[in-house]
């Protein structure tokens, strides 16, 4: 175990830093963990004039708001969450190697932009994962295909081919060069899984079929139940009461994840009611075991 906190706020976007930033201000010990910060659709954004106080591009906002996570000292960890699971007093979060105990969560992992296609969400666990690190192992000397929404996975992509006899590899946009051997691309890409009880095949959007043992989602946002085991959602949203507390103890969400409308401020203003119910949930907590 790495270290231990009062809050561990998942996701690097605006939702994420507010809840991060608020905890600071809160006193509380946090951990603000994310695959990069202010990357992503705030730094995509082509002009933002919606939000109080601020016009310009996404580059110049994301910059504006690094400068003032340098200047309030809100630390950042690189890192991408794969799991969070319920243990005593709180949760255990991995990303990757790496453990963090929190006696409380913050999900604020937005939403995907590519979407889901045809029976992903009926396969999930039975072949459909989105976690290459967390998975790849049971693939070993099988066929699997990796739908990348971006470039940016394509280690993720390497580090199937380790494992597995075939990586067939969908994306539509310009990938680099592969290492490994066994990795082949295609921008034809699925519009369905299909099988009986696991994964046994893809319908591409020409049409064809091709065979799967198993298929990786590597997208920026996976569907918040495939994080976090038993959180109750609502169309891809985690469901959410107005102190952004879920159905599970301790664990809360803020931001896109949580459904729409999908903007900066809403982002924003989520994170930072997120955090001071946590600074509640905290304190009941302490009244609790005083009594
Ligand atoms: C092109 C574009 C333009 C837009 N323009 C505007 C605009 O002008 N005004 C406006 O108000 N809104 C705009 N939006 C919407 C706005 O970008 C979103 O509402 C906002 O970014 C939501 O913030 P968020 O923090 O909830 O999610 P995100 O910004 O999506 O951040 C979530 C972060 O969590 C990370 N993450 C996901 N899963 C994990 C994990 N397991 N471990 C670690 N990190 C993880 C993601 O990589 C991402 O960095 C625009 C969106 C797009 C796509």
């Amino acid at each position: 175990m790495e270290q231990q906190f009062d809050a561990a706020v998942i996701g690097g976007g605006i939702a994420g830093y507010s809840a991060a930033l608020t905890l600071k201000s809160l006193r509380l010990n946090a951990l603000w963990l994310g695959d990069n910060a202010f990357g992503g659709k705030l730094a995509r954004s082509e002009y933002v004039r919606n939000y109080p106080a601020f016009t310009g591009d996404g580059a110049e906002f994301a910059a504006a708001l690094s400068r003032q996570a340098v200047e309030e000292a809100v630390p950042f960890t690189a890192g991408r969450a794969d799991g969070v699971y319920a243990v005593e007093g709180g949760y255990l979060v991995t990303a990757g190697e790496r453990q963090f105990f929190s006696r409380t969560v913050i999900l604020c992992t937005g939403v995907s932009a590519s979407g889901s296609i045809a029976g992903e969400a009926a396969f999930l666990g039975r072949g459909v994962s989105y976690c290459a690190v967390c998975d790849g192992a049971l693939y070993r000397g099988k066929k699997v295909a990796a739908v990348l929404s971006s470039a940016e996975f394509s280690r993720e992509a390497e580090y199937l081919a380790g494992f597995a006899a075939e990586v067939t590899v969908y994306c539509k946009a310009a990938l680099p060069p592969f290492a490994a051997n066994n990795i082949r691309v295609s921008s034809d890409m699925p519009r369905a899984v299909e099988g009986d009880l696991r994964v046994r095949r893809l319908i591409l959007q020409s049409g064809a079929a091709v065979s799967a043992d198993g298929v990786f989602f590597l997208r920026e946002s996976a569907p918040p139940a495939s994080l976090v085991g038993g959180l109750e959602t609502d169309g891809g949203h985690v469901r959410v009461s107005r102190d952004l507390s879920t159905n599970l103890p301790g664990l809360f969400a803020a931001g896109d994840v949580t459904g729409r409308p999908y903007q900066f401020v809403k982002a924003a203003g989520e994170g930072c009611v997120a955090a001071y119910s946590v600074l509640s949930y905290l304190n009941a907590q302490k009244r609790g075991a005083r009594t």
